[in-house]
């Protein structure tokens, strides 16, 4: 056993702590209990028949039936509720997971969250535990069978210890050799032996299963989709009558992949595992006969009476199902180490995001300059410039339009205004000070930013456009009218109408268009200073393009707005201009300006478009 397993698990436990000491503390009890309670009976039922048989009377026995019954009632009521809550706790063990997992994203730097190796780890963090509980479910396993095993041993060395202690009487015959030390350490020898050996092998045959756990991917994959959804969804139902699909899926299951009829794991089984298993079974059989010829042979001598018999054999019984718990416990933590490794590399991803204190000033008059000063971006880990150079300045209270081809960085513009990254070179200014000083709440606070795959919920309109469960019903309905979404029949509860039907049967649908324009209204509710639209128009067709754009000015008010397109439709509107080519500033300038350059890449881009405008 790797030490390393050891504190893996340890750290394990720790999380497991923090996240929930009620639930280590009722695992203590609930272990102890059951534990004890095969032991509670096996004590007075022996002392009852050493009673009945040493012919103790009617009157003694009935004494112990008495205390038999109101002492294991006692143990099994405690242990029934005691396992009551441990359930109900236990229960809850998936829910506190996916919380400590979403808290760790939320706590993440955007660039880690989007970065592939999280992603890759997330992944794997799921389908090791999906694949049979690795990494902190089976920590948590772990340490419950290692300390029902403590308790088990301890109990049951308790209740045993004086079947070595008793010495055969000396006109024992034969068999006063029992009474010898080297008799009674070779019989513990073999007892310890035989007991470690059987759940070695056990644990032997399940490592196979562990180290499979790669390769069954794809098998887990294929139970997901051909198993789970094949035949239940509806949208497949009629390729499936048609075409007799399920063919397809039970050919699949009898391939030779990892979980496949004529897979690894289905050979392994009738192999290697199944050998292991069986002999571990064989060896748990034997030690029995063993216990049972020891026991019986010392009491035949004489050195205790028929009662210790059945208290022995069962305390005995109890030490070895004890030990062989300890023992699978000792090799599934080590089975689960390099799955709580996984785990472990996830959680201890850090947040490289530098944060400043500074705290942004509240201006009633709105005047926040933002300039952008020979800012340089490559995406982590990629070798192309995407940004070069740019610099650019955002007037108070102007409409400014970022066009260019698709890829030419002006997404990539905004995420760095809003520091999900950093620049590579250069800086951002807020009011002359890098952003990168200021406390990231505050400086987000100024702005309001509709991405192009932004995403509602699906919960009521309202709280959609407040972000919130209470909102100010009056200022929601203004900027739905701001942005033209009118509440129609659909909604039939106006704006306590779930969208989509994930938590409500009526909740409706809403179209891209619709989508886009209650995503607006949202950034509109917002109220920042800066409201940001990246394409906030793309799904909508032309006739409701044109009247978001008429009631632009109208909707962006006093704010300073930055539109991204690269449909040049929001340039009319826009005071200013800006021309993203290949990463850089191509062209700064009014529509009138622009156009009038046959040279410009504005000119072109317009040109090629103009169908659509003129
Ligand atoms: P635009 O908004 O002008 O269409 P983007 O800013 O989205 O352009 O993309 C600019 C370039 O950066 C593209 O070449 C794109 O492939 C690349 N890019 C965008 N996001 C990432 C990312 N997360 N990692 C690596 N490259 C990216």
């Amino acid at each position: 056993m790797k030490s390393s397993a050891f504190s893996l698990n340890k750290r394990a436990l720790k999380i497991w702590w923090e996240l929930s000491p009620k639930l280590i503390l009722i695992i203590i009890a609930h272990t102890f209990f059951l534990s004890i309670k095969p032991l509670v009976p096996l004590f007075f039922t022996a002392r009852l028949i050493t009673s009945i048989a040493g012919g103790g009377g009617i009157g003694e026995a009935r004494t112990w039936v008495i205390i038999l019954v109101f002492a294991s009632s006692a143990v099994n009521l405690i242990s029934a509720l005691i396992t009551r809550a441990y359930m109900a706790e236990f229960n809850l063990i998936f829910h506190r997971l996916e919380k400590l997992y979403s808290d760790k994203f939320l706590d993440m730097d955007f660039q880690s969250v989007d970065s592939a190796s999280t992603q890759h780890l997330k992944y794997q963090i799921a389908q090791n535990q999906n694949y049979a509980g690795y990494g902190l479910i089976t920590s948590l396993e772990v340490t419950i069978s290692f300390t029902q095993a403590i308790f088990t041993i301890i109990g049951s060395i308790a209740l045993s210890i004086r079947l070595f202690t008793s010495p055969i009487p000396t006109g024992g015959g034969q068999l006063v050799f029992f009474n010898s030390l080297a008799f009674a350490l070779i019989f513990l020898g073999i007892l310890v032996g035989l007991t470690i050996i059987s759940p070695i092998l056990k644990t032997k045959a399940m490592s196979y299963w562990a180290a499979e756990a790669e390769g069954a991917k794809f098998g887990n994959r294929l139970f997901g989709f051909f198993g789970f959804n094949l035949a239940r969804e509806l949208d497949r139902a009629t390729d499936m009558r048609i075409y007799g699909q399920e063919g397809i899926a039970l050919h699949k299951f009898g391939a030779d992949h990892t979980f496949g009829l004529k897979g690894k794991l289905a050979k392994l089984t009738k192999g290697r595992i199944g050998i292991l298993a069986g002999l571990g079974h064989g060896l748990t059989s034997l030690l029995m006969g063993i216990v049972f010829l020891y026991v019986g042979a010392k009491a035949w001598a004489g050195a205790f009476g028929v009662g210790e018999v059945t208290q022995y054999v069962g305390a005995l019984m109890a030490l070895s199902e004890g030990v062989s718990l300890l023992i699978r416990a000792l090799g599934e933590m080590k089975n689960n180490a390099s799955f709580i490794e996984t785990t472990f590399e996830f959680l201890d991803i850090e947040n490289k995001m530098y944060q400043g204190s500074l705290t942004v000033e509240k201006r009633a008059d709105r005047k926040y300059e933002i300039e952008v000063k020979n800012l340089s971006f490559k995406y982590p880990e990629t070798e192309d410039w995407v940004l070069r150079n740019v610099s650019m300045k955002f007037e108070i209270g102007e409409r400014l339009a970022i066009v260019g081809a698709n890829g030419s960085g002006k997404t990539t513009l905004i995420k760095l205004l809003c520091r999900l990254y950093d620049p590579t070179e250069g800086e951002i200014l807020l009011n002359g000070i890098d952003i990168r000083k200021y406390d990231y709440k505050e400086y987000m606070s100024i702005y309001s930013v509709v991405f192009q795959d932004f995403k509602l919920f699906s919960l009521p309109l309202g709280e959609n456009i407040g972000s919130s469960s209470t909102y100010n019903g009056e200022r929601v309905n203004q900027v739905l009218e701001e942005v033209g979404l009118e509440l129609d029949d659909k909604y039939t509860k106006g704006l306590d109408t779930y969208l989509y039907k994930d938590l409500d049967e009526k909740g409706i649908e809403v179209s891209g268009g619709e989508a886009q324009k209650i995503a607006i209204a949202r950034a509109l509710y917002d109220d920042a200073p800066f409201l940001i639209l990246d394409e906030p128009t793309a799904s909508l067709d032309p006739i409701a393009e044109a009247e978001i754009y008429q009631h632009l000015n109208k909707i962006v008010g006093d704010k300073t707005a930055v539109f991204i397109s690269h449909r040049l439709s929001s340039c009319r509107f826009a005071d200013r201009i800006v021309v993203f080519d290949k990463g850089n500033v191509k062209e700064v300038g009014s529509h009138d300006d622009l156009v009038k350059d046959e040279d410009s890449k504005y000119y072109e881009l317009w040109h090629s478009q103009a169908q659509y405008y003129v």
